[in-house]
This record gives structure tokens, sequence and C-alpha cells, in this order.
């Protein structure tokens, strides 16, 4: 794998695009509870494609490329000190001119990986994903949402058993803070085991005001004293082993339509935020 950026436009346009996959991040910096960065997205989707390009390199003959992770995305939740978030609109106008300036260069087979769950990132992201291969011809996916929903190679019994039994684990969670012992155990704090859990139904994850409420003076929604170890290194691997699948069966056109569409995007009122007020970033300024 290669990091696209460090290559000369003469070197770019030498490289046979039939034969290629580029990757693209897409995520915010945003806070993370009190035991975890603002960069943990970006770390784990850096992470993961990675992962996969590797594996993609050994299994069949193709050569991946990247390219620096954009920190830019759009949430729901604005409102926390360090979240550094974008309206709808521009999470959405920058994926386009990303994926534009690829698909003119001639890559064919872009992946992106929007490693951040929240639907209004997620919906941003496959607009622009739709946009590029309805002008263009099929060329991008963005397989993130689905696999956040759930669809992914298959899952150890552990793994499925950790995820039933604690549920309602959505940000900086015992998931998210495994995946980050495993990726660097020096980007957790001391101390996550002593953090309590926070309440929240599925239902209340909608209402923006219940996600804050859940927050509290935290920042974290889940219970991150679940967090292992070994459990970050299954969940990795399932996300590496995920993203591979779905870049595979994409360059393959065949198979990869699973992963293609996110299910909340045909959920109207969550477009609201590409609407100018309705998308404002609501940042609360703190004196100094
Ligand atoms: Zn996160």
């Amino acid at each position: 794998m290669r990091d696209l950026s460090l290559l000369t436009w003469k070197e770019v346009k030498e490289i046979d695009k039939s034969k290629s996959i580029v990757f693209i991040v897409l995520a915010p910096i945003e806070e993370h509870g009190t035991h975890l960065p603002l960069a943990t997205d970006l770390a784990e989707g850096e992470y993961w494609s990675r992962g996969a390009m590797k594996e993609l390199e050994q299994r069949m003959d193709v050569a991946c490329f990247y390219l620096p992770s954009y920190p830019v995305a759009a949430a729901s939740v604005n409102e926390f000190y360090g979240s550094i978030h974008f309206p709808m609109k521009v999470a959405y106008e920058v994926a386009y001119a990303v994926l534009e300036s690829l698909c003119y260069m001639g890559f064919r087979n872009i992946v992106v990986i929007a490693s951040h769950a929240d639907p209004q990132h997620q919906i941003a992201v496959e607009k622009a994903v739709r946009k590029i291969n309805k002008k263009n011809g099929l060329c991008a996916i963005a397989p993130m949402g689905q696999i956040f929903m759930g669809v992914s190679v298959e899952k150890s019994p552990e793994l499925q058993k950790l995820e039933n039994e604690h549920g309602n684990d959505y940000h900086a969670g015992w998931v998210e803070t495994s995946c980050m012992l495993a990726i660097d155990p020096d980007h957790v704090r001391e101390g996550y085991r002593d953090l309590p859990d926070t309440e929240i139904t599925d239902k209340d994850m909608i209402f923006r005001k219940r996600q804050l409420e859940a927050m509290g003076d935290y920042g974290y929604i889940g219970s991150p004293r679940y967090a292992s170890l070994e459990m970050g290194k299954a969940l990795n691997d399932n996300c590496i082993a995920s993203v591979c699948d779905a870049a595979e069966k994409f360059y393959r056109r065949k198979g990869y339509q699973k992963y293609e569409h996110y299910p909340l995007y045909d959920i109207l009122p969550l477009h609201i935020g590409f609407w100018k007020i309705a998308g404002k970033v609501r940042r609360k300024k703190v004196s100094a």
C-alpha cells in the first residue's frame, strides 16, 4: 500500500487504475469521553483501512493506495467541549470533491471509510457516493454505514455474546475503548474501568437532548468498563475483514450490494440537516 499524496502527478498517472483500489478516511475530531482522544474515529478508520489494504494486496493482484485522512464529519450532538464538527452539507461537499478528483484521475475503485457512526455523517457521505456514481458510472462505495448496522463477515460467538449483553454502546463505550486498547493502549487513559454505565434506549438515541443527558459530564454513551484488549482485537479484526470483503466484492463488481446502502438514508427527516438553518453546527462558547 502506498500514500498517494507522496507520489508525483506523473507517477499517479502511470498507475494501472484497473488494478488499484484507493481508500479515503473521513471522520471527525470529536470528544470521546475523558478516557479516549479526540482523534479516536480517525485512528480507527486508519487502522481498519490499513489492515484491509494489507489483506487485499495479499489476496489479489491489486495495488492499494490511500490519502491522508480528512478530519471532516457531521454529527447530531455538537455542543460538547472539544469537538470540531461540520454541517452535513459541508461533509457532503468535501466527500464529493475528493471523490470527483480521484474519479477524474481515472480511479474506478474508491472505498470511503466513514469511521463515525452518526447517521448525519453516514447520510452525507452516501449522498456524495450516490452522486459520483450516478454522474460517472460506478466508482465508489462507502461500506461503514452498513458495517456499523451489523452487516459483516461472521462474528465470533464471544463477540456476539458481548454485543447482545451490552447493547446501547454508542459512543466511546466498551466497543471503542476496546478498539483503541488494541490499536495502541497508550491512547486509553487509566481509570476507564471505574467509569459508570450510561442509561439510554435505542429510541432515545434519536433525541439529541436525551443523548446529551446520557453523556452527562463525561461525554460517552455506553459502558467503557467492559472494554478489553482481547475484545478490541476481535472487534478490529472483524471490522478489517468486513471492509476487506466489501472492497474485494466491489472491485470484482459482484456481491458488494449488501454494503452499499445505509438503511437510515431512506428516512427523509434525517436529511433536514442539509438545510442551512437546520444543519447549523451548535458550538458552545466557553469563557477562558
Ligand atoms: Zn467514535
